[in-house]
């Protein structure tokens, strides 16, 4: 079990999943809030009973597979809906991400989190590395990742912490301004840092 965790973070398209990525092409335990988000909602799930009991069955397809972008909309109009959300998948999303961290072998482990700050994840980690980008350029890249509407991109933004206030919580800053070789350069110095705070 990795004894050591390292909470991974950054606004919507600060560039997480590629960082993430990197971190796991050296071997290193990666645990995805979003991944997980998603896996406590599949079809069958406690946590998809209760949202479809709550919105209705027009929450879900034919197939009956959540309408996330649908559920995003509602969410990000309507303040209370979004509380009563949280209030029911964080504690789930908690223990799941906690089992998997438990699972990881590797020197250290990784949390990747959009809302590592917000949430009660950061108790689960050590240390806290976060990816920033200008805001220009995280809707610029989220835009080309998901080609959803920049309203909808800001509207995400201003539900996490601003730049300023996730930097101030950082012990690490990776800045992902650049290309993708000076982002792979920076991941590298951290991967050995913390191969270093591991001995
Ligand atoms: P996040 O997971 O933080 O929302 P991603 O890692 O998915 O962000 O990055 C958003 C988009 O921007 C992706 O399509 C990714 O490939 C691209 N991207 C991220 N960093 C860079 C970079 N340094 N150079 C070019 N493209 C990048």
């Amino acid at each position: 079990m990795s004894k050591f965790i390292v909470g991974l973070t950054g606004g919507i398209g600060s560039g997480k999943s590629v960082v993430s990525r990197l971190f796991e092409e050296k071997n290193i335990a990666v645990v995805d809030a979003d991944v997980v988000a998603r896996e406590v909602v599949q079809p069958g799930t406690h946590g998809l009973l209760e949202i479809i009991q709550h919105f209705g069955t027009s929450i879900v397809d034919d197939n009956g597979n959540l309408l996330r972008a649908q559920l995003r909309e509602i969410i990000f109009s309507n303040a209370d809906e979004k509380e009563w959300l949280e209030k029911l998948l964080h504690p789930i999303i908690n223990t799941e991400i906690r089992k998997q961290l438990a699972a990881a072998s590797s020197r250290y482990a990784i949390l990747s989190s959009p809302l590592l700050l917000e949430t009660q994840q950061h108790l689960l980690v050590n240390r806290i590395l976060v990816i920033d980008a200008s805001e220009e350029l995280q809707i610029q890249r989220a835009m080309q990742r998901d080609s959803n509407h920049p309203e909808l991109i800001k509207a995400i933004m201003n539900s996490q912490l601003s730049r300023q206030e996730r930097c101030a919580q950082a012990n690490d800053i990776i800045q992902n301004h650049g290309s993708l070789d000076e982002l792979i350069e920076q991941v590298e110095k951290y991967h050995q840092l913390y191969l270093e705070l591991t001995v």
